[in-house]
């Protein structure tokens, strides 16, 4: 097998624990994956990831593609080598920013054309481009060319939308499987990328059991998909709506391999799902929120542009003990953020990631206790 995906531990409840085997990393999940949308997670530099333990960060394809460009990428060695990190990286497929960001785009059976958002340079977007693309980034991880359906969207448009994502999930897997050994580490490593389906069926349970079923098909000659992700949530819809989708697709999915809820979400939220046995997760909130003055703490949310902390000596949040809370009062990051000062996101976006990588943190090692307490003899 390809990938190592080493189950250690199930609960009752179907949280799990377990070791992601990839090219540059052995991830231990479940994991939270910063993103790092244009080669950088916003205002926080590598080094600072390393030593907040991130294990794993995303690129963003589409963001790539248009600028430095994917070839130019893949002359310097990959994206690992250009932003100097040495540990896991993921590449989304293009789609989501496709649909999301780029202008006068027009899907068809073949693929999107789209406007860029840069320059409104004219594009196309097919799975099979999507994958050479992504090879030439060489992430460890890359994800099948899908369509993520808006909410709310009515049945014939969800119904329709399933129909491309699972055809151009098929086209993906192909392309990608005679391609993989194209990334530009392969030599050095002596192990290719590995890509990942993607669960579509808007926010009706049939349809999302029909994609799982249909994207666990394609692995019939041994060859399909390395792991699945669960895309189109968190898109507007409810958050019970959200869970309800995620509940009926996990069991769906192999045990044996990493499943991957894309673009989620408040801290209980991935505390909740990771619980329930997904394995790896990412969202831009901990950062974006960050550059915005919103801090999460044990204690709940913060607005750290509030007048009552203007001479607030007090750490961001009392029970943290990464770089920023040992360092920093909430007065200063209330100056710092008034006065517009670039290091303003950088210290917030540095808590949020240590407040978010922390909590995944904490559910491993009661994974690992419940693991201990019920794999050794009394
Ligand atoms: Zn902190």
């Amino acid at each position: 097998m390809s990938l190592q995906f080493n189950l250690l531990n199930q609960t009752a409840a179907g949280g799990r624990r377990a070791q992601l085997v990839l090219p540059h990393q052995a991830v231990e999940t479940p994991v939270f994956m910063p993103v790092g949308t244009a080669g950088t997670v916003k205002a926080v530099p590598q080094d600072v990831l390393e030593s907040l333990d991130a294990q794993i960060i995303l690129g963003n394809t589409y963001h790539l593609y248009l600028r430095p460009g994917h070839e130019a990428i893949r002359r310097m060695g990959g994206l690992h080598r250009f932003i100097s990190w040495p540990r896991a990286l993921l590449t989304d497929s293009g789609g989501f920013q496709v649909f999301s960001l780029s202008q006068l785009r027009k899907v068809s059976e073949e693929g999107v054309r789209f406007r860029s958002h840069l320059d409104g340079s004219s594009h196309f977007f097919t799975p099979e481009h999507s994958m050479d693309v992504q090879i030439a980034l060489g992430a460890d991880i890359a994800m099948a060319f899908d369509e993520c359906t808006e909410y709310p969207a009515d049945r014939t448009r969800a119904e329709e939308s399933l129909r491309l994502t699972m055809a151009w999930a098929r086209r993906s897997l192909d392309h990608f499987t005679a391609h993989k050994h194209e990334v530009p580490w392969f030599e050095e490593k002596g192990r290719c990328m590995q890509c990942f389906g993607i669960v579509q069926g808007g926010m009706y349970r049939d349809l999302r059991r029909e994609s799982a079923e249909r994207l666990v098909e394609m692995d019939q000659a041994g060859s399909g998909f390395d792991g699945y992700a669960i895309g189109g949530l968190s898109v507007g819809e409810p958050r019970d709506l959200t869970m309800e989708m995620i509940a009926e697709v996990l069991p769906l999915l192999p045990k044996d391999k990493p499943r991957y809820v894309m673009g989620v979400g408040y801290p209980d939220e991935i505390e909740q799902y990771a619980r329930m046995g997904v394995d790896m997760m990412d969202c831009v909130l901990p950062t974006r929120a960050a550059r915005h003055g919103l801090l999460f703490t044990s204690e709940g949310r913060l607005n750290i542009k509030g007048k009552k902390y203007a001479e607030d000596q007090g750490p961001p949040d009392p029970a943290c003990d990464c770089m920023v809370c040992r360092r920093y009062s909430r007065a200063y990051l209330r100056h710092l953020m008034q006065a517009g000062e670039a290091l303003s996101g950088t210290l917030n976006s540095i808590h949020n990631l240590a407040y978010y990588l922390g909590i995944m943190k904490r559910v491993r090692a009661s994974l690992a206790r419940r693991e201990a307490g019920v794999s050794t003899p009394a």
